[in-house]
């Protein structure tokens, strides 16, 4: 292992973890540098700490359980979609209940073995939750220092975590600045994701799990806010082949929210120097960086895999968001929804084919998001107003899953209607050609058309609307 400027080559001391060469002011990285024919040993069961031969060396461990997500195939959103091969990182799953929990480990760790007691960071959100869990765990004392806009569900968890809060700057952008003068005058351990390379380290562990748990998938989405996850997942991949454990790699797809997109820009308009924006907007706020210090090193994954970069709407991010939830139940927040909507777009628009192996990466959890909770809120106010399931609408829910006769059909309706309203109802969809009738076992059973499931899938979105 070794820690490399990733400009002129130059090789620094494993720690501490520096993000910048002093010669050049190329970005630092950390480097495997293990032969292709030495056997890698993953240790015990799937969790972060599994892969603890292919981190930077961590003497004590800091851990809550983190790592080890699921991975699920997501068929109904992929048969929404028209694809076969979809699948969710899960990472709402870990103890702070987004991705960076891998990385709040890793680092408090590396804190704790080089001895210091406190940590500083600047977060968007999700990393200052994580780091103030891990620092409760480890007896370190964390300062968080946070833009105006956070979601109101992660500054809770700083909070409770016993966090020391300090509000700076408009977008996280500022808040780096300060974190990294906070830094340099007080001798505190850099936690900062943009400012220590062992973030990237942490967020590569994804990838692995992902390939023990699926393979090398032909797409990996990611929402990119920094530009660090995306370049993390691609190393990832990348060493698992440098390391001949796998033969493939993904093409890496990086997605921003329209209001927001300075590493899509960059990239679309083949700039050398990265496009700053001037006044970001986005609800998407675990995203919303204006000048992403890492911007270049998700340039290069997005690169190097033949991947491909586009940006979504808000309210295309909300949409998949409930679509995700409903379909699939899980809570995503809007940064990770972004995915779903992205993957959406490139369906349509041909660039993903029917048969492709997808994976979209959920970082984070609903739940800590601002806006869908004022959202739902909201609509709880204003439902009954179409909100209300139609008898029809429900007859057609239920046999979109399954076939079945009258009887069963007033079983499962919950026998609040009398049989002959039943019938009545099936009369009226069977002449409007959204449901057919036929004989089995003696019965008349009913089954949905083509055209029953295209009304029911416009209820859905119509609700969607809502
Ligand atoms: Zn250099």
């Amino acid at each position: 292992m070794s820690l490399k400027c990733v400009q002129c080559g130059l090789k620094f001391p494993l720690y501490p973890p520096k993000n910048k060469c002093e010669k050049c002011g190329g970005a630092l990285q950390y480097e495997i540098n293990l032969p292709k024919s030495r056997k890698i040993k993953f240790f015990g069961k799937l969790r972060f700490w599994r892969y603890r031969s292919l981190l930077p060396p961590i003497e004590n461990i800091v851990s809550l359980g983190e790592g080890g997500t699921p991975l699920h195939k997501a068929e109904r959103l992929a048969e929404r979609l028209g694809l076969r091969e979809l699948y969710l990182k899960d990472e709402t799953r870990n103890p702070t209940n987004s991705f960076r929990d891998r990385a709040a480990a890793l680092l408090t760790s590396n804190a704790i073995d080089l001895k210091h007691d406190t940590i500083i960071c600047a977060t968007n959100g999700n990393l200052g939750a994580s780091l103030a869990a891990y620092s409760a765990k480890a007896g370190l004392i964390c300062h968080v220092i946070v833009p105006k806009f956070v979601d109101v569900g992660k500054l809770a968890q700083m909070l409770v975590y016993d966090a020391v809060i300090e509000e700076f700057g408009e977008t996280v952008d500022d808040s780096i600045g300060r974190a990294e003068a906070l830094a340099d005058e007080t001798g505190w351990y850099q936690a900062t994701a943009e400012l220590n390379p062992l973030v990237i380290e942490a967020q590569k562990t994804i990838a692995y799990e992902v390939y023990e748990q699926f393979g090398v998938p032909d797409w990996f989405i990611v929402s990119m806010g920094g530009g660090g996850t995306t370049y993390s997942i691609w190393k990832g991949f990348k060493e698992l082949k440098q390391l001949g454990i796998t033969k493939s790699l993904p093409k890496m797809i990086g997605v921003q929210p329209e209001g927001c997109a300075p590493i899509v820009k960059t990239l679309v308009q083949d700039r050398s120097e990265p496009i700053k924006i001037a006044k970001p907007f986005t609800r998407a706020l675990a995203v919303l960086v204006a000048n992403p210090i890492q911007g270049e090193l998700a340039i290069k994954a997005i690169k190097e895999s033949e991947g491909l970069t586009l940006t979504v709407s808000d309210s295309e991010i909300f949409t998949a968001e409930l679509q995700i939830a409903k379909l699939e139940g899980i809570f995503a927040e809007p940064a990770s929804s972004a995915t779903i909507a992205t993957l959406k777009k490139l369906v349509k628009d041909g660039n993903i084919s029917k048969n492709d192996s997808i994976v979209c990466l959920i970082t984070g959890s609903g739940l800590k998001a601002t806006d869908i909770l004022q959202a739902l809120t909201k609509k709880q106010k204003t439902a009954g107003i179409g909100l209300e399931i139609s008898t029809k609408e429900k007859i057609l829910r239920i046999l979109s899953r399954k076939d079945t006769y009258g009887y069963d059909l007033w079983k499962k309706l919950g026998k609040t209607m009398t049989r002959s309203a039943i019938y009545q109802h099936l009369n009226k969809l069977s002449e409007k050609g959204l449901i057919a009738g036929y004989a089995k076992n003696g019965k008349k059973f009913f089954k949905i058309t083509q055209r029953g499931k295209k009304v029911l899938h416009a209820i859905d979105d119509l609700k969607l609307l809502m």
